[in-house]
């Protein structure tokens, strides 16, 4: 069989290579940690930090096709795998989707609306795009920002100094601005886009979970959405699936939106399975694990649809784990450990998903 790499060593990576292995692929994650939830699962795996070119090199020769579980791994080295062996999703997907500036003019170019925002390379712009945007508002860094790391509120015009301190002076970067100042956006709910995009142009969505944070980090996806969201589901659909098209997407594409009083607004999109996608494990026909290595494999999608009424996926964040024995002994609920041993707070541990009343439309083969 065919060999998966995987750049990335975290849950999705080990959700990942769980579904590669089902679809018969052997899997070699590649991650700078020397241990992690991919690395226990996969088949084969090499520890080396992204900017390791020789490291790289010899991950590149023993894999078939590569992709990536986090969008925060540097473009600069998947170029740079590119040009060794076929990455799904592309350089240019990448580019675009972990550079903040970069994904909201994308969907600006393809219709969508943003939250207002500034660039901002420090005190004297962030006073300024104040002035311009107001408050309420969040200073974002521009990379590597996940769970609501690398933000900031300001609550009033004052609070710019404060937040400019908070994320932490980020580094100028090469190319572009190290922050951005977004308008804090007055949501009714929040949504996802998660659709998949096989290399024939194929494109499959599945229903539109609606995502409820807390600190930051999501805490559960609901499907069926509230009909709020349901309303401004197919709108967000479009442009997403427009944004993949722009792209060339290879694999799994997730759009975030806020539902507002006038329609959907974007917030940022991964170019990856994601977190607010877990529900799809049990809750779809196919889980957005197996259609994304579908996808990067050049094989047909598989259905998105729903498997039962009503879907909830529901993190466990540090100790929220420990409620281990009582999930198992709830019938109706699917629970997924990490296998991560320090329960730090805010840390996702693993996850549950419970599918109400699954529907028994499906028949087995005769
Ligand atoms: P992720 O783990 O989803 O990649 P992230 O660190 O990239 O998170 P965002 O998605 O930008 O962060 O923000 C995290 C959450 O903070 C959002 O889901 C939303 O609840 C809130 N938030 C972010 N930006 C705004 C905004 N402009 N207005 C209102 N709320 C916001
Ligand atoms: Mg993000
Ligand atoms: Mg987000």
């Amino acid at each position: 069989g065919s060999t998966v790499g995987i750049l990335g060593g975290g849950q999705l990576g080990r959700m990942l290579a769980v579904a590669a292995a089902q679809l018969g692929y052997r899997t070699h994650v590649y991650a700078p940690e020397a241990s992690g939830p991919a690395t226990e699962v996969a088949a084969e795996w090499t520890q080396g930090r992204f900017e390791d070119a020789d490291a790289m090199r010899a991950f590149a020769a023993k894999v078939d096709i590569a992709t990536y579980e986090f969008e925060n791994v540097d473009p600069h080295a998947v170029a740079y795998l590119s040009g060794r062996v076929a990455v799904a999703p592309s350089a240019r997907s990448l580019e675009i989707s972990h550079y903040r500036p970069a994904e909201k003019t994308v969907v600006a170019e393809l219709g969508g609306r943003t939250a207002e925002w500034r660039p901002v390379d420090g005190p004297d712009a962030l006073r300024r795009a104040v002035d311009e945007i107001g408050a309420p508002a969040i200073l974002k860094t521009t990379l590597f920002g996940y769970d609501g790391k690398g933000q900031a509120r300001l609550d009033e015009p004052a609070d710019a100094e404060a937040a400019w301190s908070a994320i932490g002076r980020p580094h100028p970067i090469e190319h572009g601005v190290p922050a951005i100042l977004e308008r804090r956006v007055d949501f009714r709910a929040e949504f996802s886009v998660v659709l998949a995009r096989s290399a024939a142009g194929e494109v499959a969505v599945y229903d539109t979970p609606e995502n409820v944070h807390r600190d930051g980090i999501l805490h559960t996806s609901t499907v069926p959405a509230s009909p709020l969201v349901l309303d401004q589901a197919p709108d967000a659909i479009a442009l997403a699936t427009r944004v993949a098209e722009r792209l060339g997407h290879i694999g799994v594409l997730t759009c975030e939106f806020f539902a507002t009083e006038d329609g959907p607004v974007f917030n940022e999109m991964a170019p990856r399975v994601h977190n607010s996608g877990h529900w799809t494990i049990e809750g779809a026909v196919t889980s957005q694990f197996e259609n994304h290595i579908r996808a990067i494999c050049g094989l047909p999608l598989g259905s998105t649809a729903r498997t039962g009424d009503r879907v909830v996926m529901e993190n466990l964040i540090g100790h929220e784990a420990d409620r281990w024995p009582d999930l198992l002994r709830d019938p109706a609920a699917h629970l997924h450990l990490y296998g991560k041993r320090d329960a730090k707070p805010g840390r996702k541990m693993g996850h549950a998903t419970w599918v109400e009343r699954p529907l028994t439309g499906s028949k087995p083969p005769r």
